[in-house]
C-alpha cells in the first residue's frame, strides 16, 4: 500500500457569506494586475464605434468600408492586428471564412461569413486551449431586414468590446497555455458561426479545457419589472451534459453527478475565481444550457462534449434588445449605447480576465482521480495520477461538500497521490484540483466512485 498523502493544511473557502463568517481572498499580483487593467473608456469607445458601422446583420454589406457586417468584420481585425505596443504577446489573427444560408434556413440567401479569432500563443509546450466567444453579428425586429439601423450596443456590442478590451490587455501578458479569442457571426441566425468554429476544433483537434461564452453583458435594468443591479451576473451552464456515451452516462448515475456535469464545474470556477479578483460583483450559478427559447453560442461546443457556459446580465431589457430603434409613448426602444451600463460591462470583462488567467497558470487537471466505494467506512480514500502535459502541480485540493450544496465548501491542501479523509462517501460530494507553487488552480474534476 502506498504511504498516505502528507495533510498539509486545510483552507476554508467560504462561498456563501450569508451563511458563513469568513472568506479568504490571496490574489495572485499577475492576475490583480491585468484586471485592473481593464479600462472603461476603451469598452466605451468599442461599442461606439461598433454602433456607428449601424448594422451588422449577417445579409448586410460586406465591401462598404463604413457600413455592414464587412465593416465590422474589418474593424475587430484591426484592432487585433494593432496590438504591437508592448506587444510580448501579439496575436495571430485568423479569419474562418465559412458558408451560410440558402434555402430552406434562416439566412434569405447563401453568403460567406466570417469568425474572426486572435490565437495567443502560450509560451510552454502545454497545449491546453481556453476558449473566449462573443459574436459581433447585429438584428433588430425583423430578422430578415439586413438595412435596417441594428446598433446591437449591448447584444453583441458589450461581448464584442469585453473581448477587444482583453485581447488588448492579453497582449501585455505572457501565459503558458493558448488563449484564443473569437469573434463569431452568424448567431442571430441559429448559432452558424458558433456551429462552424466547434466543428473545427474538434476535426483540429484543439485541446480546448474550456469554453466562456460572452453575449448581453451589459444592461443593468430589467423592462416591465424596473429592477436594476449591475452587482451580480448570471453563468448558465447545462445539468446533464448534452453530449453523453453510455458510459459517461452510466458514470453519471452510479455517482449521482447530475449537478457536476464539466461545464457546472467550469462555472463553479468562475464564480469563485471571479469573485476572488472583482469587487462588488456576484456571479449567479443558472442550472440551465440557457434562457428559455433563446440559445447561445456556447451550445454547438457543449453538444461537441466541450465545456461551455455562458456569461449573460442578470436583468435583461426587452425593449432595448432585438428592438427598431424609435420611440413610442415617450419611451426609447433599441439596442443603442445609452443601455449599456459601462461599469457593468467592465466588471464582467474582468471576471473573464481573472478567470482566463487563473485557469492558464493552472496546471492541468488531474488525471483517474477516483475514491474507493467498495467497503464499509466512514473515512474516504482517494486517489489520482499527476496530469500527463504541462507543468507538475505543486499540491492538489480535494473539494468537499454536502450533497444538497450548491458549491465547494471546503478545500483540503494535500500532496502525493492519494489520501484518506474523515469525510464520508455517502454524504459528501468529492472533487479535485491541481495547484501551482503560486496557487493558482485547475478547474476540477469530480472524484468517481470506482464502479
Ligand atoms: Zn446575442
Amino acid at each position: 500500500m502506498k504511504t498516505p498523502s502528507f495533510l498539509i493544511t486545510i483552507i476554508t473557502i467560504i462561498f456563501s457569506q450569508s451563511l458563513y463568517s469568513q472568506q479568504i481572498a490571496h490574489r495572485n499580483s499577475v492576475i490583480e494586475k491585468a484586471t485592473q487593467e481593464i479600462s472603461s473608456a476603451n469598452i466605451e469607445s468599442y461599442i461606439k464605434d461598433l454602433v456607428a458601422i449601424k448594422t451588422r446583420h449577417n445579409l448586410s454589406s460586406k465591401s462598404n468600408p463604413q457600413y455592414g457586417i464587412g465593416a465590422a468584420c474589418k474593424y475587430i481585425q484591426n484592432k487585433l492586428e494593432n496590438l504591437t505596443q508592448n506587444g510580448i504577446n501579439k496575436p495571430e489573427v485568423i479569419l474562418y471564412n465559412y458558408k451560410a444560408g440558402g434555402a430552406g434556413s434562416r439566412l434569405g440567401r447563401e453568403v460567406m461569413l466570417t469568425n474572426i479569432v486572435a490565437e495567443f500563443k502560450g509560451n510552454s509546450n502545454d497545449n491546453r486551449v481556453i476558449l473566449l466567444l462573443a459574436h459581433y453579428d447585429s438584428r433588430s425586429f425583423d430578422n430578415n431586414d439586413s438595412t435596417i439601423f441594428a446598433p446591437g450596443a449591448n447584444d453583441n456590442g458589450s461581448g464584442v468590446s469585453a473581448l477587444l478590451e482583453i485581447s488588448r490587455v492579453l497582449s501585455r501578458v505572457s501565459t503558458p497555455v493558448n488563449i484564443k479569442v473569437a469573434f463569431l457571426s452568424g448567431e442571430e441566425h441559429g448559432l452558424l458561426g458558433a456551429a462552424n468554429l466547434a466543428s473545427i476544433a474538434k476535426t483540429q483537434g484543439w485541446n480546448v479545457i474550456a469554453v466562456i461564452n460572452n453575449d448581453m453583458i451589459g444592461n443593468s435594468r430589467s423592462s416591465e419589472t424596473e429592477l436594476a443591479s449591475n452587482l451580480k451576473v448570471r453563468v448558465f451552464s447545462e445539468n446533464i451534459p448534452s453530449f453523453e456515451t453510455e458510459t459517461m452516462k452510466r458514470d453519471r448515475v452510479f455517482n449521482s453527478a447530475e449537478n457536476d456535469s464539466p461545464s457546472r464545474q467550469l462555472a463553479r470556477y468562475i464564480k469563485e475565481i471571479g469573485e476572488r479578483y472583482v469587487d462588488n460583483l456576484e456571479v449567479k450559478l443558472i442550472y440551465r444550457n440557457d434562457r428559455f427559447g433563446r440559445g447561445g453560442d456556447h451550445t454547438p461546443f457543449s453538444k461537441e462534449g466541450i465545456s461551455a457556459v455562458r456569461i449573460c446580465e442578470y436583468f435583461e431589457n426587452y425593449d432595448r434588445t432585438h428592438q427598431r430603434v424609435e420611440v413610442v409613448n415617450g419611451k426609447q426602444l433599441g439596442d443603442l449605447p445609452d443601455g449599456v451600463d459601462i461599469e457593468y460591462v467592465r466588471k464582467n470583462c474582468a471576471l473573464n480576465m481573472a478567470t482566463i488567467l487563473n485557469l492558464s497558470l493552472s496546471p492541468d487537471r488531474p488525471l483517474n482521480a477516483l475514491m474507493d466505494v467498495g467497503g464499509l467506512s466512514s473515512s474516504t480514500r482517494i486517489s489520482w495520477s499527476d496530469p500527463s502535459i504541462g507543468k507538475k502541480p505543486s499540491f492538489y485540493y480535494i473539494l468537499i461538500r454536502e450533497t444538497d450544496q450548491p458549491l465547494w465548501w471546503k478545500k483540503i491542501a494535500v500532496r502525493g497521490n492519494e489520501v484518506v479523509i474523515p469525510y464520508s462517501k455517502d454524504n459528501y460530494v468529492f472533487g479535485i484540483q491541481s495547484v501551482s507553487e503560486d496557487g493558482c488552480e485547475s478547474l476540477p474534476v469530480m472524484i468517481y466512485g470506482k464502479r
